[in-house]
Order: C-alpha cells, then sequence, then structure tokens
C-alpha cells in the first residue's frame, strides 16, 4: 500500500464502509467518517439544548445578549451566502440557529452544538473583550457545527465500538477535566451526546481556519482572533498542559497557525456585503 492510500485510509473509513458513508468537510474538503444521520444527531442537540435552558442560569445581560446574536446572524447570513456564491449546498440548511447567555464568571467557554445551537458562557466575554474577538469565538464554535465535527466523532465512536466511558480513561480523564472546566450541572446530559468532550487536534485546527474564514465573509477584523488566544494563553499561564496531553493544539501551535493564514484568509475570503 502506497503512502497515500495509507494516509487516506486511516483519515476516513470510506473504503471499507461503502461511499455512503463518507462526506467531506466543506471548505477544506478532508474527508470524513460519516455513518449516523445528522438530523438524529441534530434532533438529539435540540432537546438537550432545552434542557440547558432549564438547568443552568441564563444572563439578564440582555444588551450582551442581543450583540451576540447580530454578530451571529451576520456569520450565518455570510455562511449560506458563502456557499449559494459558489454553487454549493449550504451545510447550515438544515440548522435552526438559537443563542444563549449563560450566568457564569468562571467559565470561559463557548459551543455551538450539531444543527445550530449555541451557547456563550458569561466568562468569555472577559477573553473576547470587542465585538470581533467574539466574532472570533462564534466563527470557532460555528465552524465545528458547520463541519459536522459530533457526527464525524460519533460515528468514529460506533467503529471503534467505544462509549464515553472508555475513551475518557484512555484520554486521561479529558473529558471529566472538561466538565469541570465548564463547570455544568448539565454534563451528564452533553455527554450522553459527546458536545462536551473534546475534538480531537485535527478537528481542532479545522475549526481555527474555518472559523477565521466565516468571521472573515462577515466583515469581522480577524486579527482580533490572534488576540483572543494570547488573551486565553495568558489567563491560562502556568495551568496549560502539555500539547501532547491535550486533545487540543497548545496556545502556541494554535496562535502560530492563525498568523500563518491571516493574510490568506482575509484577501481570498473578502466581506460578503449583505444585499
Ligand atoms: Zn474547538
Amino acid at each position: 500500500m502506497n503512502r497515500r492510500n495509507f494516509i487516506y485510509l486511516l483519515g476516513c473509513g470510506c473504503v471499507s464502509f461503502g461511499l455512503n458513508s463518507c462526506a467531506s468537510v466543506p471548505i477544506t474538503e478532508r474527508k470524513q467518517l460519516k455513518l449516523i444521520p445528522e438530523a438524529n444527531l441534530n434532533a438529539k442537540a435540540a432537546l438537550l439544548y432545552e434542557k440547558v435552558k432549564e438547568k443552568e442560569k441564563l444572563s439578564k445581560d440582555l444588551e450582551t445578549l442581543k450583540k451576540i446574536k447580530k454578530i451571529g446572524s451576520k456569520i450565518e447570513y455570510a455562511i449560506s451566502e458563502y456557499f449559494a456564491r459558489n454553487n454549493k449546498p449550504d451545510p447550515t440548511n438544515n440548522f435552526d440557529w438559537e443563542y444563549i447567555l449563560i450566568d457564569k464568571k468562571k467559565v470561559r467557554n463557548a459551543w455551538c452544538m450539531p444543527g445550530g445551537k449555541i451557547a456563550v458562557y458569561t466568562g468569555m466575554l472577559e477573553m473576547t473583550k470587542n465585538d470581533d474577538g467574539l466574532a472570533a469565538v462564534l466563527g470557532h464554535e460555528v465552524a465545528h457545527a458547520v463541519a459536522k465535527h459530533s457526527v464525524e466523532r460519533a460515528s468514529r465512536g460506533m467503529v471503534l465500538n467505544t462509549g464515553t466511558k472508555i475513551i475518557d480513561i484512555f484520554s486521561g480523564g479529558k473529558i471529566s477535566q472538561v466538565n469541570r472546566t465548564t463547570g455544568m450541572n448539565t454534563v451528564g446530559l452533553l455527554s450522553q451526546i459527546g458536545i462536551m468532550n473534546p475534538f480531537n487536534r485535527k478537528q481542532e485546527s479545522e475549526a481555527d481556519y474555518l472559523g477565521l474564514i466565516f468571521a472573515s465573509l462577515s466583515g469581522f477584523d480577524i486579527r482580533e482572533t490572534v488576540k483572543v488566544w494570547e488573551r486565553m494563553k495568558e489567563f491560562n499561564k502556568g495551568k496549560e498542559p502539555p500539547q501532547f496531553m491535550s486533545t487540543h493544539p497548545s496556545s502556541d501551535t494554535r496562535i502560530k497557525q492563525l498568523n500563518d493564514w491571516m493574510n490568506e484568509v482575509i484577501l481570498d475570503y473578502p466581506p460578503i456585503e449583505i444585499s
């Protein structure tokens, strides 16, 4: 077997599972395994999102929520327009976008469930600081959903025949760790469909790249993205595990990659004017 084929097989189980089980990520064209119907995952996510809304304390800061929604809707619009103008299927056409702001100062996090259900924690606002920073974070989280990373992970889980618990053991309790840092009482619920489980490094880098593109298409200053990660790095100083221990790229790798992509993205993905 030549190297190329080997990489192909490693990257995706398409050959052994047949063509229907294979998909590719929009824009990056990376091949990915897709054994679980996206609609199933989206439906589960929507139910879970309702429970999160019941259990978590939602912020009373409606001004900020309004701002998040405004930035989010620019991103939504830009993504759909971009794919329409390029005659490609819109990966968000079955999304039912929704945004919440969770009142938790200690949690510096945000997520987007499959299907476009988004949450920002108030602690994250200290890292994002401004609209461009918020767009950077929303762009990244939305990118995970656009690239169907949860579908891919769940499909791989099926192949490997592993449940969350087993993965947790092998990753050195990474998931429990994530649960602690997200500080949720809804952890059990979210881990049922793997929403809070960490994405792998390849997916993280892909979300960084696509996130830059989406924020740029939406008209934001994507140079702020690097600043957000620098603030995160500063905040995590001394607490950050070395890269090999984590599924996430280290801040340094992340910042370097983002800087490498920056000019290309600014040139190739200019803002889409709202018509
Ligand atoms: Zn991510």
